[in-house]
């Protein structure tokens, strides 16, 4: 503990680097909400943050953070500190030579300038040689690099080095010639010269669980937590996101129950406000104290710049939707985001959830309508999906048998065109609708498929699974296709899908549903009273894994049940992806209102179910 340090450490004439900034250290208009002279006293929890590099013993400091909680401001404070108090060779490490320059340019630019102590020295260094890159200072120079070069590391010796944004430094160093040499912060660590006041000082937010260079220092570090005390028992403790307490409809009483189950203290804003003021917050070691790392956890509910009822509602919105939810997980929390956690729904009980509504007509809610088609050897199957804005119905899952998939003359793709590119589906209220589009897997049997597609240019389109793909899609290609043997000037257009982000929505969303969430939250999807126990297994027959890449990033794996196929999971994410992709989910609340209004001539039910039996190619139910 700090104290403790003191007394042991001989007092040094040096000031701390909390003292020497509250001094000295401008903020700039540009890179910091508050301008004027700094002061850590708003955020308390920052000066151990940078006077650590003074404490004796360790060497290697990590700070795995949310945004917005000064992490540069502190950076660059100790990166004064250190031009002024104790000039030496600092390496400052970016992900890549690109972020290094921006950031010399936005934020480096700016720190100079507006601080006359850093402008002066950088001047009286004599030397015009100041590049984006590098400055130079009387007794040191500051290097800004890439992570991704290893040639800029092998050429420096330095006495101090940051690094940066580390969840998104290259995993491997390439030199000039395209070797890799390894890992950039080895690399970093064994340019510092042997000067026992030396550092490493990476920070970072963390991104996804098992794939996160940040946290794995934070998990060999000291594991530094910042605490306050309860303002009951006085039990000092952390703001930890198990003990986020709040009223759900109204995000009203916002405050972390106190750690001991017996007290009924709450930890609310002000309270953190008034420990920061009346200094009895502390920074307490809850790791390994002999850890060779320092390291240090934060997250935004500590930042006096966030106003709780905001993060809250952060969190709030993003319930449910597994892409908003790793956003808040990495930026509010500061914590990995577990990938692995992407449930797989129970069949059985999607199974028993099945709605009221008859197969083969769009419910009387519902607007408009996608269909997807997923390829097999000897069928194509097909799901229709009706939607409105926050709601979709599984109406049809429609299978079109046949020999081969390859024989052009074979009569599937004759009855598939007859009962499903010709077809249409009634609305409960009368009208007849049809998909604006029929989307259909084109990943296998490609050039068979891009030539049916070719014959229905403008009403089927070919589409092809991506697992790299974070998006739902990219901007479709112009696929080149051969027909009879000769190359066609302009192929039809297929579009990539995201499929694995895509099935954790989807997954997600099933789940919700299963929790039975009254809540109005995303999408909810409906499915009809006649579908088969064998649709469920197949649409929850996939399990997410996650692994890393080559390049260390980390990528969800997909295994199939060997047991059971997948063609309902494809053709459910085929239509969430067209629902996107026909733009239907940029519709505004109005134009929904005003497309179902066209919906509204309502005819009795009986009448219309007569009308509606139709004969399906061999419908799965
Ligand atoms: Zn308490």
């Amino acid at each position: 503990m700090p104290e403790r340090t003191i007394r042991l450490v001989k007092p040094t004439p040096r000031p701390s680097v909390s003292e020497f900034a509250a001094k000295h250290r401008k903020l700039s208009r540009d890179d910091s909400r508050e301008h004027g002279s700094y002061s850590w006293k708003r955020a308390p929890y920052q000066k151990e943050m940078m006077d650590v590099i003074n404490r004796r013993g360790k060497r290697k400091f990590v700070a795995m953070l949310s945004s917005q909680m000064g992490k540069s401001l502190t950076q660059m404070n100790i990166l004064m500190y250190l031009m002024v108090v104790r000039p030496c060779t600092i390496l400052f490490m970016l992900p890549s030579i690109k972020d290094a320059k921006k950031f010399s340019k936005l934020r480096i630019k700016p720190f100079i300038r507006d601080n006359p102590l850093l402008s002066e020295l950088v001047k009286s260094s004599g030397r015009d040689g100041n590049t984006l890159t590098e400055k130079s200072f009387p007794g040191g120079n500051l290097l800004l690099i890439g992570s991704n070069v290893a040639s800029d590391l092998a050429a420096v010796t330095g006495n101090a080095a940051f690094v940066d944004e580390f969840d998104r430094c290259a995993k491997e160093a390439v030199n000039a010639a395209g070797d890799k040499e390894g890992d950039p912060l080895m690399l970093l660590w064994k340019r510092l010269a042997n000067d026992p006041a030396a550092f490493v000082y990476v920070s970072g937010t963390p991104t996804i669980k098992g794939a996160s260079p940040t946290e794995d220092l934070w998990d060999r570090s000291n594991k530094m937590l910042y605490m306050i005390p309860c303002p009951d028992c006085e039990k000092l403790q952390f703001l930890d996101k198990s003990r986020l307490k709040y009223k759900e409809d109204t995000l009203e009483d916002i405050h972390f129950r106190c750690i001991d189950l017996t007290c009924s203290g709450k930890l609310t804003r002000g309270v953190v406000q008034k420990a920061y003021f009346k200094g009895t917050s502390e920074w307490v070691e809850t790791g390994n104290p002999a850890a060779e790392l320092s390291g240090f956890h934060l997250n935004q509910f500590y930042s006096p710049w966030r106003q709780w009822i905001e993060i809250v509602k952060e969190i709030d919105e993003a319930r449910g939707v597994p892409s908003k939810e790793k956003v808040v997980q990495n930026t509010v929390w500061g914590l990995t985001y577990e990938l692995a956690s992407v449930k797989v729904p129970d069949w059985v009980k999607l199974h028993a959830l099945k709605g009221d509504f008859v197969p083969g007509i769009v419910p009387k809610e519902a607007c408009v309508l996608t269909a997807f088609t997923d390829v097999q050897e000897d069928r194509f199957e097909t799901t229709i999906f009706a939607w409105n804005r926050n709601r979709a119905w599984v109406i049809d899952h429609i299978i079109t048998p046949g020999c081969s998939v390859w024989d052009l003359d074979d009569e599937m793709y004759d009855l598939y065109e007859k009962t499903i590119l010709e077809a249409s589906w009634p609305h409960e209220n009368g009208r007849q609708l049809k998909p604006r589009h029929f989307f259909i897997d084109s990943g296998c049997f490609t050039s068979r498929i891009l030539k049916f597609c070719q014959k229905h240019r403008n009403r089927l389109i070919p589409t092809r699974g991506e697992d790299r793909l974070e998006s739902t899609f990219s901007a479709p290609k112009h696929t080149n296709i051969t027909n009879r043997g000769r190359w066609l000037k302009r192929g039809v257009k297929r579009w990539n899908l995201g499929v694995s982000q895509i099935k954790i929505d989807l997954y997600a969303r099933l789940n919700l549903l299963l929790d039975g969430s009254d809540k109005d939250q995303g999408l909810k999807i409906h499915f009809h009273k006649k579908l088969p126990e064998e649709y469920f297994r197949q649409l929850t027959a996939e399990t997410c894994y996650v692994e890393a890449n080559d390049f260390g990033r980390p990528k969800c794996k997909w295994i199939k049940d060997k047991y059971f196929a997948n063609e309902a999971l494809d053709c459910a994410v085929g239509n969430l992806a067209a629902f996107e992709i026909e733009g239907y989910n940029r519709w505004s609340g109005e134009h929904w209102e005003q497309e179902l209004e066209k919906y509204q001539i309502v005819k009795s039910r009986d009448e219309f179910r007569k009308k509606a039996g139709r004969s399906a190619a061999g419908s799965m139910i």
